[in-house]
């Protein structure tokens, strides 16, 4: 039995994308971020990189896409890699979350106190611990960081950051002014906008798959330690409340975003990442999470089989 993705073909891949985008309509484009808005729904690309670097590709592969929420289990990896986890979980939890991911009531109900990184409660507060002055220089440092450790070359997208800050994100407001309350971080506005810069770094395709290599290849033995926290909150929580479903279906750490992209872990054998903007009810990528679950069944990549 095949249990690799380097056994899987073009021919494979391309099969299984048609039926994926065959999906795509059933989704939706995201409505708060207008440039979101206006993405192309039937822009599409894929990668599948090894961890002996062979890749299989396929689509729109130099179409700039923002991170978004994929930024979170980096952000969760590097101040993990910083800062040790005691002092990263005394600011977030590890629980599965039941509300949306921007959900100001999951952080009522829980007394202020973050789920999990995943979501953007636990993201916000996560945002407070980088490393800078300034919002500008704490995305900087960590961009900085990202492309060098990642071998990637992110950059913030200064018109999507524009975009998001045109429609003010209540929900995202409410929460920052909740962790304030709660003590959990100083200052809403400087986090706040922290958050957004890091969301809005972009790459290409490729560059996301290097990144995603990081968690695939840390490069001594307590990264390896913080890739395995980060993997298993991808898989509990990188899909929201309908992670644990797809822990289910397709059986590898992953983690989605608004902006269409998700990210597939294999552990010890590479990365899967897919862009198709349409989203379910969740905010996940229809076609994303489509093709990655026939991926992982075709090729028994289930950490779970
Ligand atoms: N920046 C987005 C937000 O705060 C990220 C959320 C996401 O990708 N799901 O809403």
């Amino acid at each position: 039995m095949s249990n690799s993705l380097s056994n899987i073909n073009q021919q494979q891949l391309t099969n299984w994308v048609e039926q994926a985008l065959a999906k795509s309509s059933l989704g939706k484009l995201p409505n708060y971020i207008p440039l979101l808005a206006e993405a192309n729904p039937k822009s599409f690309a894929v990668v599948l990189q090894t961890i002996d670097n062979q890749i299989l590709s396929l689509g729109n592969l130099e179409t700039k896409i923002p991170l978004m929420s994929l930024i979170k289990p980096f952000l969760l990896f590097y101040l993990l890699s910083k800062f040790g986890n005691k002092s990263v979980f005394q600011k977030v939890g590890r629980e599965p979350s039941e509300k949306p991911f921007n959900s100001l009531e999951q952080l009522e109900v829980d007394g202020g106190w973050p789920r999990n990184p995943m979501i953007n409660s636990g993201a916000i507060a996560l945002s407070s611990l980088l490393l800078g002055n300034t919002a500008t220089e704490r995305c900087k440092n960590f961009c900085f960081w990202l492309n060098n450790q990642g071998n990637c070359q992110l950059f913030l997208d200064e018109n999507m950051l524009a975009s998001v800050r045109s429609l003010p994100n209540q929900n995202n407001q409410a929460i920052a002014k909740k962790l304030v309350e709660c003590g959990y971080i100083k200052d809403a506005e400087i986090t706040l906008d922290t958050y957004n810069r890091i969301c809005c770094l972009s790459g290409r395709i490729f560059d996301i798959a290097n990144l995603g290599m990081l968690l695939v290849k840390p490069s001594n033995y307590d990264w390896k330690k913080y890739s395995s926290t980060v993997q298993e909150l991808m898989t509990t929580c990188g899909l929201y409340e309908a992670s644990n479903i797809y822990a289910k279906e397709i059986g590898i750490p992953t983690k989605s975003s608004v902006s269409g992209i998700i990210l597939g872990v294999v552990p010890s054998g590479g990365v899967i990442v897919c862009y198709s903007p349409p989203l379910d009810q969740q905010g996940n990528s229809v076609a994303g999470l489509f093709l990655l679950g026939e991926i992982s069944r075709n090729s028994h990549l289930s950490v779970f089989c």
